[in-house]
C-alpha cells in the first residue's frame, strides 16, 4: 500500500471537515451533514461527510476523499495536503442542536420477537372468517389484496376499547399495520374500529420509525404521506415511480436517522393532507432541505380520498415528476 493511501485511510474525514465548517449540524449514522460550502447553501444541509469521503447531494454534486477535500475546499497542493493528513486530528465534537430529533434506534429485540408474532396472528386472522369485516374494510379504502398482503396488515378482533395479551404484549382490538424498516419491526399501529384516539400502538414500539422506508433503496424521489394507509394507495398506483414514506402523523417529527437515510432522494415530495397541521408539517418538511417540494392532492382531502373519488394517482405523481424535472428522474430511474 503507497503512503498516500495509508494516510488516507488513517485519516477521519469527518474531523477534517468539522475543522472547516466547525461541528456537524447534523448525525445520521456514520455520514455526518453539513451545509455545503461548494454551491454557499443556504436552507438545507446536503454535503454528507463519511470517514473516508463526501458528497453534495445538493445541487452541485461535488465529492471525493480527504485528499480531494484538501485540495478544492483549502487549495492546498497536492504535497501540501499529504503533509495535513499525516498530522493528528482533533476529536470530533458533539453535534449541535437543529430541526431534528436525534439518532432513533428500533425497540430491543426481544419486543421485535414477540411483536412479530402478533403480527403474523393479526395476518392470520385477517384472511379467515373472522377477520372479514376488517378485510372489506381494506378493501373499501382502495386497497388490493395484495397491497394488504405486502403490507403484511393484519386483525385483531374484539370490541376497540378491548386490549387482548398476546405474546407477553397488551394489544388493542382492531386492523394491525407492522413498521418493518431496515431490518427491523420498529413498531406496530392498531386502527381501532371507533374510539379516541382511532390509532394506537402495541406499548414498547418506537414513535421514531419511518413507515416503508425500504422503498428509498430503489428511488430516487420521495414521496412523504400522512399515514400508513396513504402511503399504500400510492406504492399501489405509483410504487414503481416514486418511494412513499410516513412518519404516521403529522405531529410526528423526523430523526437524524432517516434524514440520513434520505440523502440519495434528489426531490422529496410532501403531500400531506389538506387542513391546518397538514400544512404546518409541510413547513417543517420544507425547512430541512431545498430537495423537499410540496405536492397537493388535485382534489380531496388526503391522498386516499383522492383516489376513492377515481382521482388516478399514477397520473397525478408522474405529472409531478415531469414538470418539476423535466423528465429528468424517470429517465434516469426506470
Ligand atoms: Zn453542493
Amino acid at each position: 500500500m503507497s503512503d498516500t493511501h495509508r494516510l488516507k485511510e488513517d485519516c477521519d474525514l469527518r474531523r477534517l471537515v468539522a475543522q472547516d465548517l466547525g461541528p456537524a449540524p447534523l448525525h445520521g449514522g456514520r455520514a455526518h451533514l453539513w451545509k455545503c460550502p461548494f454551491h454557499h447553501e443556504r436552507k438545507g444541509y446536503s454535503l454528507a461527510v463519511w470517514p473516508d469521503g463526501y458528497r453534495c447531494f445538493g445541487s452541485c454534486d461535488t465529492q471525493g476523499d480527504a485528499l480531494d477535500w484538501l485540495r478544492q475546499y483549502r487549495h492546498l497542493s497536492f504535497a501540501d495536503a499529504l503533509l495535513v493528513l499525516g498530522e493528528p486530528q482533533p476529536e470530533l465534537p458533539p453535534a449541535e442542536h437543529s430541526h431534528l430529533k436525534g439518532a432513533s434506534e428500533p425497540p430491543e429485540w426481544e419486543w421485535q420477537e414477540r411483536a412479530a408474532r402478533v403480527v403474523s396472528l393479526a395476518e392470520d386472522t385477517l384472511w379467515s372468517a373472522e377477520g372479514e369485516p376488517a378485510l372489506n374494510y381494506l378493501l373499501e379504502r382502495g386497497l388490493t389484496t395484495a397491497t394488504i398482503r405486502a403490507a403484511r396488515l393484519g386483525y385483531i378482533p374484539g370490541d376497540f376499547r378491548e386490549w387482548r395479551a398476546l405474546e407477553g404484549l397488551d394489544v388493542p382490538c382492531g386492523i394491525t399495520i407492522p413498521w418493518f424498516a431496515a431490518d427491523a419491526l420498529w413498531a406496530v399501529k392498531v386502527r381501532r374500529a371507533y374510539g379516541d384516539p382511532k390509532y394506537v400502538h402495541i406499548p414498547g414500539g418506537s414513535a421514531h420509525g419511518l413507515f416503508n422506508a425500504d422503498a428509498l433503496n430503489n428511488h430516487r424521489v420521495a414521496l412523504f404521506c400522512e399515514g400508513e394507509f396513504d402511503t399504500l394507495v400510492v406504492q399501489q398506483e405509483a410504487g414503481n415511480l416514486v418511494a412513499p414514506v410516513t412518519l404516521g402523523s403529522a405531529t410526528a417529527r423526523m430523526t437524524a436517522r432517516w434524514y440520513s437515510a434520505l440523502i440519495g432522494q434528489q426531490r422529496i415530495f410532501v403531500a400531506y393532507d389538506r387542513d391546518e397541521a397538514g400544512k404546518k408539517a409541510t413547513e417543517r418538511l420544507l425547512r430541512l432541505s431545498p430537495r423537499f417540494r410540496e405536492l397537493r392532492v388535485p382534489n380531496g382531502k388526503d391522498i386516499t380520498e383522492f383516489y376513492l373519488n377515481g382521482g388516478d394517482v399514477y397520473a397525478w405523481v408522474e405529472e409531478a415528476l415531469s414538470t418539476e424535472t423535466k423528465g429528468r428522474y424517470i429517465n434516469e430511474y426506470r
